[in-house]
């Protein structure tokens, strides 16, 4: 049967097509898309007409998410800004230490088992410039006897309380990169980067543990509907490191119900864990092989570095502009291209988080002797992150044939924090240099690294347009895209990069039928209201799956 769906405009991300007002659907995929006239000669159809008074854009694809996103929302969000939960209701920032101590002493008195620990997530002490360090001495004051685990917002961070470092026996004689300490070199509680996080196992798996579960998946599938996703990257996917947790997401993703296309790519062993990969890369051939329409493994993601607002970032000369420079390499330089070479070889595609610009340049010259050794005319590695990026990065970039997905969201939710604090005014007004990208003809992508920061393209969209930060200012006028360019990062941008654009990212004939329903144009519409735009939902796969809050 053919279903001719109407709408007041269709914005198609086909160059060649741009605009329409009816699409014609057949088997989930797409028989032409044009007017009524131009559409209806197929042969019977029913048409659609839900949709007469919205406008449709290709479903969005977030190249850069994480299961993450609906799991940590199954535990206390700590977080500064509010965050949009699965059901479509709202978890309430937390705007001060406070805050933050009643909102745990609620949680301690919740739970009835004394020995319970509580893992929570969300926070940043960056957002408290009076207090911009996180210690157990803050936890403390919660509970003296009940262990406690703050993820925070990075993902690259954790604060734990005295009993937590206790019961995982974190002493002051370890010596592990990332254990904060006083000035006196006592445990100061903060854990920085997986290698010190992973020392605190009972927090640290409750956490992993609540990310890897079917819930986390299920509500992940649901932020996405709710914000006109379709295609949604996990980007730490666990076919490596939790095959049980693969088999679950393998059957879930198959169900006719399941609201998402998920793209995962596998990180093959722990940060910092050197290891020989050409088992792995065989494996991730093989599993690319078993794909589904709506489970893709086209690739591999390596974690080079922190995170800048944690000062884990390994950035260039001149370094951090305040705070301590913590800059960590989760990579050995002399083995990453020994890493790297067999998924490479192998045919797969390779994203690299790089937060900080000179983790990228070893990443820039060791995908460089990668090419010299194995030549691969249309690889799209890409450089996950992408944030400090400079000029002549870019232009090498342009050269390696290399992607990039810039961390708009970076923009509002620390953009400020940046012009302030980490990297000072010059380079926070370069900060996710579309602009400059667009210039050197480098294809990207721009996400929202979900859950580090809520799932939603009209939002990722939004900064990178308007550059705006929550003070007011604008973050470097010139690097400022137009809604169009930012439409084309969250559609056909980002599958390009995902090797998917053949099938998903514009509305073409026999392209799959995935679409954003807003409520309005986000091309035409003032550049500040995209954000405001509301979503009715998506259609995948030319099944109708309306957002929650509608
Ligand atoms: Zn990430």
């Amino acid at each position: 049967m053919i279903t001719i769906f109407s709408a007041k405009k269709v914005r198609t991300m086909n160059p060649s097509n741009p605009e329409a007002t009816h699409i014609a659907v057949r088997d989930g995929s797409i028989l032409g898309v044009g007017s009524l006239d131009e559409v209806s000669g197929w042969g019977e159809y029913q048409l659609d007409d839900t949709f007469v008074d919205k406008v449709i854009v290709p479903g969005f694809v977030e190249a850069h998410a994480h299961v993450m996103a609906g799991g940590m929302m199954m535990l206390p969000y700590l977080g500064y800004f509010d965050r949009p939960r699965a059901d479509g209701t709202t978890a309430m920032g937390i705007k001060s230490y406070d805050q933050l101590i009643e909102a745990l002493k609620a949680e301690d008195a919740r739970l009835e088992d004394p020995n319970e620990q509580i893992v929570a997530v969300g926070f940043d002490p960056i957002y408290f410039s009076d207090q911009p360090r996180l210690t157990c001495h803050h936890l403390d004051q919660v509970s003296s006897t009940r262990p406690i685990y703050l993820h925070h917002a990075s993902g690259h961070l954790a604060t734990v309380n005295t009993p937590m470092l206790k019961v995982n026996n974190i002493t002051r004689d370890l010596r592990v990169e990332g254990l904060g300490r006083d000035a006196e070199g006592e445990l100061d509680g903060e854990l920085r980067e997986p290698p010190a996080m992973t020392l605190c196992k009972s927090g640290y798996r409750v956490f992993q543990f609540t990310n890897s579960t079917e819930q986390a998946l299920r509500d992940f599938a649901a932020l996405a509907c709710n914000a006109g996703i379709t295609t949604c990257t996990d980007l730490a996917g666990s076919a490596i490191l939790a095959p049980k947790t693969y088999d679950m997401t393998t059957r879930v993703t198959s169900e006719a119900a399941f609201p998402m296309r998920l793209v995962q790519y596998n990180i093959p062993a722990m940060p910092g864990d050197a290891a020989d990969f050409s088992e792995v890369a065989e494996r991730v051939v093989e599993l690319r092989r078993n794909n589904s329409d709506k489970f893709r493994s086209p690739g591999i993601k390596f974690v080079l570095d922190g995170s800048i607002q944690g000062f884990s970032a390994l950035i260039k000369e001149p370094g951090y502009f305040s705070g301590e420079d913590h800059g960590q390499l989760l990579a050995v330089p002399e083995q990453l291209k020994d890493w790297l070479l067999p998924f490479h070889k192998a045919g797969l595609n390779i994203h690299m988080h790089c937060n900080g610009n000179k983790t990228q340049d070893l990443a820039l010259e060791t995908i460089e002797a990668i090419l010299c050794e194995a030549p691969r005319p249309d690889h799209r590695h890409t450089i996950t992150h992408a944030q400090l990026t400079t000029q002549a990065q870019l232009r090498k970039m342009a050269k390696l044939g290399l992607c990039a997905n810039f961390f708009a969201n970076h923009i509002w939710f620390w953009g400020d924090q940046h012009y302030d604090i980490t990297v000072g005014p010059e380079r926070a007004n370069q900060i996710e240099p579309c602009a400059s990208a667009i210039r050197e003809g480098i294809s990207f992508s721009i996400h929202s690294d979900a859950g580090v920061t809520p799932l939603g393209s009209l939002h990722t969209m939004w900064c990178a347009v308007n550059r705006t930060t929550p003070s007011g200012r604008v973050l470097g006028e010139v690097e400022k895209i137009s809604a169009a360019e930012a439409l084309k990062a969250v559609t056909i941008g980002a599958a390009y990069q995902l090797h998917l654009d053949d099938e998903i990212g514009s509305l073409e004939a026999g392209k799959k039928a995935d679409f954003a329903i807003l409520d309005d144009d986000p091309l035409t519409v003032d550049p500040m209201a995209i954000r405001d735009i509301g979503v009715w939902g998506t259609v995948l796969g030319g099944r109708l799956f309306k957002a929650a809050n509608r």
